[in-house]
């Protein structure tokens, strides 16, 4: 474990929170990108060391919980399809829906199977070559590469039976959606670390040269958030916004490209709606035409009827970063982990599951 240990390191910690403290002169607002971050900076009591001039909020990366409840209802309409197989990750089961959750579509007989990977699913349609086997496939860019190399797979295998409900998302365009919506007031924001390993840290480059921004991509360890939040504050109290890479050990400038070739075979980019953002321009991934038998999307015409959100849940405030959780009237008492009210609380990447388990620290 020596190698984790090295970024919990508590002198270390020492010394960069001094640093920050030193240097912070004016009150500042920084937006953690990432739910990873979030369960990070929450876990390691992160937000009561940093000085009062940073203040930090948490963002719209968490893909279960910025599915937009039409999208996760229609999922849940296939699901009801008759012979119909779902495969998903486990976060996206117990979502609420307008109506219910997949949960609740499995228990009423729906066949809604947990899958731990895309290899599983697809192991699951050549076992069943005889029922439709659908991958719900939610993720930012981290996961869709891997859903693209399934699609090509079921491709090259003439595997028929399998196809993919694409509901993957940009994370780029979503910060600017932030930014533009001028909502909420940020100097700086702390850049996912997963996601720019694929997209590289000059995937950023537009927020210090359009937005006047500094980013700093960080890692998932209290060294690397407190590292990036050193690098954010040095570079405000300069006036020379960059992208800085605190978590070299994994990001490059310029990313993975085979992933990303991998990535731009399978899909396209196209509009994509948004829980909190709505409608972002070139911000979500559906399947390319010529892989069009293995789309759900164009597969199946589901009705999940109307759409309903969830009274009272502010998770698209959340996800925007103009409330953090505790604000919402309903958290920790309608609203617990047993019983989510919104997706915020569902998954393990979601901030008003964050502040729940580790302190609201509000
Ligand atoms: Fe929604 Fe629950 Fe979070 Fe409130 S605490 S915003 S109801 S998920």
């Amino acid at each position: 474990m020596k190698y984790v240990d090295e970024f919990r390191d508590p002198a270390l910690a020492r010394q960069l929170l001094h640093r920050i403290k030193q240097r912070s002169q004016r009150p500042i607002r920084l937006m953690e990108f990432c739910g990873g971050h979030t369960h990070a900076i929450m876990r390691y009591g992160l937000r009561s060391l940093l000085p009062p001039t940073v203040d930090l909020r948490s963002g719209p990366g968490c893909p279960v919980c910025v599915t937009a409840n039409a999208d996760l209802d229609r999922a849940i309409a296939l699901a009801r399809v008759p012979g119909l197989i779902l495969t998903t990750f486990g976060d996206m089961v117990r979502v609420p829906g307008s109506r219910e959750s997949l949960q609740d579509a499995k228990a009423g007989g729906a066949d809604v199977r947990l899958v731990y990977s895309t290899l599983d699913a697809l192991k699951i349609a050549r076992e069943n070559l005889d029922r439709p086997v659908v991958f719900l496939g939610v993720g930012f860019e981290t996961t869709a590469p891997t859903v693209a190399a399934a699609i090509l797979q079921a491709q090259a295998e003439g595997l028929d039976n399998f196809s993919v409900l694409s509901l993957h998302k940009l994370t780029p365009p979503a910060t600017r959606a932030i930014l533009d919506s001028g909502e909420i007031a940020l100097h700086g924001i702390i850049g996912p670390g997963h996601v720019t390993t694929i997209i590289g840290a000059g995937a950023w480059a537009f927020l210090p040269e359009e937005y006047n921004l500094p980013v700093a991509v960080a890692g998932f360890e209290p060294l690397d958030i407190l590292r990036a939040v050193a690098d954010l504050v040095d570079m405000i109290e300069a006036g020379s916004p960059a992208v800085s890479n605190s978590y070299a050990r994994s990001v490059s400038r310029q990313g993975n490209p085979t992933a990303m070739e991998v990535m731009d075979r399978a899909f396209q980019t196209g509009a994509a709606e948004w829980r909190g953002l709505g409608a972002v321009p070139a911000s979500g991934l559906s399947i390319r035409p010529e892989l069009v038998r293995f789309d759900a999307a164009h597969l199946y015409r589901v009705d999940p009827g109307p759409t309903k959100e969830h009274k009272g849940c502010r998770c698209g405030d959340v996800l925007r970063g103009t409330v953090t959780p505790p604000e919402c009237p309903l958290f920790g008492k309608a609203c617990t982990p047993i019983r989510p009210i919104g997706p915020c609380m569902v998954s393990a990447e979601g901030a008003c599951a964050a502040y729940y388990q580790f302190g609201q620290e509000e």
